[in-house]
């Protein structure tokens, strides 16, 4: 059998497809920081119509198509109400503080998923001795919940709750496309309900580079001058534009795909012994375990594994992620499988001594 790497780190790691290559090749480019690349207008239109919003922007990430949202949403001095692991939150330097001079308030969900009750008195009163709330983002699905879903009637509700109140509403909608594929929620069924929506063609979709925002045409207009101050300002960036718009046509649906080897993943991890990980917790292309602590830490796990070709990722010290992604199919998922049950078996049977607690790095 002619197996593919075994590399469930992320589904940021898959290579582009001989077509998506073709369809770069093919591209008509022009200077974007002119709005003259069609291959960028072309897909800038296809994610407005995709996510029934008047008007979207290319950027060149996740992070900074969130960030450049965040700055758009609020004025200095606000604060923002998020889920407390979520990317924005967690894994983006505290960019918010930095870029948009807000301040986070960090609201602990359950894998991700906030239920609306919690947003009760969140709202900061009209005083001279507070931050004035502004902007709530949600992730969906969740990165650090372990591809969780936050469920569309949650999400409606919040929403609502925030537009009552006054405040704008965020989309990071990374691996948005996982939920509507999961769900058969169509996208602009979850977007209609955010002021702004980002979503990532690097994951799932397969695309080498890139991510994109959507919203109003003002808002997306005022989005527009702050990615060029940040640096995101391209040129023939239609080069890269075309392999997003390539995923977008042909790499959506073929997510289920990754939802079931998945699934199939977890349930064979799931039979072994001193691994905690419940199956409902698998609702798309991303699984979190926890491994008893007489296995020794993840990150002993994961060099194991490494060792023997199987690539994971510690994200906390006793938790394993790993993702499914258009670069390992099934056969990948059954061999990987084998690999893991020899190692966490040679692990029970020799524990490491004197085994120290080691920090944990993710994206
Ligand atoms: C990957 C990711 C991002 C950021 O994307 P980059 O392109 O890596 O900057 C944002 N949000 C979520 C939920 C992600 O998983």
């Amino acid at each position: 059998m002619n197996l593919r790497p075994l590399d469930f780190r992320s589904d940021t790691l898959t290579q582009p497809t001989a077509a998506m290559k073709e369809a770069i090749l093919a591209a008509p480019l022009g200077d974007d920081v002119f709005s003259e690349d069609p291959t960028i207008q072309a897909l800038q239109q296809r994610v407005a119509d995709l996510l029934g919003k008047e008007a979207a922007l290319f950027v060149p990430s996740g992070t900074m198509s969130n960030q450049i949202a965040i700055r758009a949403a609020t004025s200095p001095g606000d604060e923002v109400l998020c889920e407390a692991e979520c990317h924005i939150h967690y894994y983006e330097q505290g960019a918010p503080a930095q870029l948009s001079g807000v301040a986070m308030r960090p609201i602990q969900g359950e894998r991700g998923v906030l239920q609306p009750e919690q947003l009760i008195g969140m709202i900061r009163p009209s005083d001279d001795h507070f931050a004035q709330t502004r902007l709530i983002c949600l992730e969906n699905t969740h990165n650090r919940g372990g591809g969780r879903i936050q469920p569309l009637d949650s999400v409606a509700g919040i929403c609502e709750w925030a537009h009552e109140h006054g405040l704008l509403t965020h989309l990071d909608g990374a691996r948005l496309m996982n939920a509507v594929v999961a769900t058969g929620v169509a996208a602009d069924q979850w977007s209609r309900h955010f002021d702004s929506v980002s979503i990532c063609f690097s994951k799932g979709l397969g695309a080498p580079v890139g991510s994109a925002l959507a919203g109003s045409r003002e808002f997306i207009r005022r989005c527009r001058r702050h990615r060029k101050v940040l640096g995101g300002g391209m040129r023939q960036g239609g080069i890269i534009a075309a392999a997003a718009l390539y995923a977008i046509e042909h790499h959506v649906e073929r997510l289920a795909e990754d939802h079931q080897n998945a699934k199939r993943l977890a349930r064979a991890i799931s039979g072994f012994k001193g691994v905690a990980l419940s199956l409902d917790d698998v609702q798309t292309n991303m699984i979190v375990f926890e491994i008893s602590p007489s296995l020794g830490p993840a990150l002993e796990l994961v060099a194991a594994l490494r060792e023997r070709g199987v690539k994971m990722l510690a994200i906390g010290p006793q938790q394993v992620r790993a993702v499914t992604h258009l670069d390992v199919g099934r056969d990948e998922v059954d061999a990987a499988v084998e690999i893991i049950g020899e190692t966490l078996a040679e692990l029970t049977a020799a524990p490491a001594q004197g085994r120290k607690a080691l920090s944990v790095g993710e994206e």
